[in-house]
C-alpha cells in the first residue's frame, strides 16, 4: 500500500520536466523597506537540472509574519462616533432623540 506523500520528497521538476527537485536549504533574500534581509538555511526545493527554486510556503508565511510587525496582531480600531452630531441646516438625516 502506498500513500501519496510528495510533501517532503523529491519530485520531478514542473519547469523542465526532466530534472528532479530536491529539498534543500538556501539563503533567502528579501527586502524589508530599505534593508536587505538574509535568512540562512531557508527551506527550499531546487531542481538539479534547471535550478528552479521553490520555497516552502509555510516558511514564507512564517517569515512574512516575522517581518511584518502587525501580522497576527489584530489592530482594534475603535471608531467612536459621537452619540449625537449637530446637523447643520439641511435635514439629511433624521434627528435622534
Ligand atoms: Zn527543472
Amino acid at each position: 500500500m502506498r500513500k501519496k506523500e510528495n510533501l517532503r520528497e523529491s519530485y520531478p521538476c514542473r519547469e523542465c520536466q526532466a530534472g528532479i527537485v530536491h529539498p534543500s536549504h538556501v539563503t533567502y533574500f528579501t527586502w524589508l523597506k530599505d534593508e536587505l534581509i538574509t535568512v540562512p538555511n531557508f527551506p527550499a526545493w531546487i531542481c538539479d537540472l534547471c535550478g528552479k527554486r521553490e520555497y516552502d510556503q509555510r516558511a514564507i508565511s512564517w517569515l512574512t509574519m516575522l517581518l511584518n510587525p502587525n501580522a497576527g496582531r489584530k489592530v482594534e480600531e475603535k471608531k467612536k462616533k459621537p452619540p449625537y452630531s449637530h446637523l447643520s441646516g439641511d435635514n439629511a438625516a433624521p434627528a435622534i432623540k
